[in-house]
């Protein structure tokens, strides 16, 4: 999903927060930045794989990545199988560390310390949520891996 679609969402999620909870103008932003940053996992593997720090080249890398993925995902009939695998490969190889299981009850724990990290756990969570959403339409059964230990026993 594209950070701006993330950022719209999150622009509601965070109207709809600010009429019926009682949250600061500063929670809400944290919820709103957070749900659209934690996707900098994403550019943290263009940074790795290409060796190279631009957020717009990534941006172009990313989007070109995602589209491959979504082509290989629709064409059931066209598209061999093999190709199903290499992307299933891709998406060990390209493991999103703050988009897994892992990440989240290190989180959800950290959470009853700290009310800056509670928020940002609810902008990553409903993030989360979004792309869920998301894969579950565009690419059906097949869910990118979302545990670290759990991708890399399927690894093995
Ligand atoms: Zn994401």
């Amino acid at each position: 999903m594209y950070p701006q679609t993330h950022f719209a969402f999150g622009l509601l999620f965070i109207v709809i927060l600010g009429i019926f909870t009682t949250l600061s103008p500063l929670a809400l932003f944290i919820i709103l930045a957070s749900s659209i940053l934690i996707d900098v996992d994403h550019w943290m593997i263009y940074v790795k794989e290409k060796k190279d720090l631009s957020i717009k080249k990534a941006y172009r890398w990313l989007v070109d990545a995602e589209k491959a993925k979504l082509s290989g995902m629709t064409g059931t009939r066209s598209v061999p199988n093999h190709n199903a695998d290499k992307h299933k490969r891709q998406g060990r190889k390209f493991l999103c560390i703050f988009h897994t299981i892992e990440f989240f009850i290190l989180m959800f724990i950290f959470s009853f310390f700290s009310q800056i990290i509670f928020y940002i756990t609810v902008g990553c969570s409903f993030h989360f949520f979004l792309d869920l959403v998301y894969t579950y339409i565009y690419m059906g059964e097949s869910r990118k891996p979302v545990s670290i230990i759990g991708s890399f026993l399927a690894s093995k």
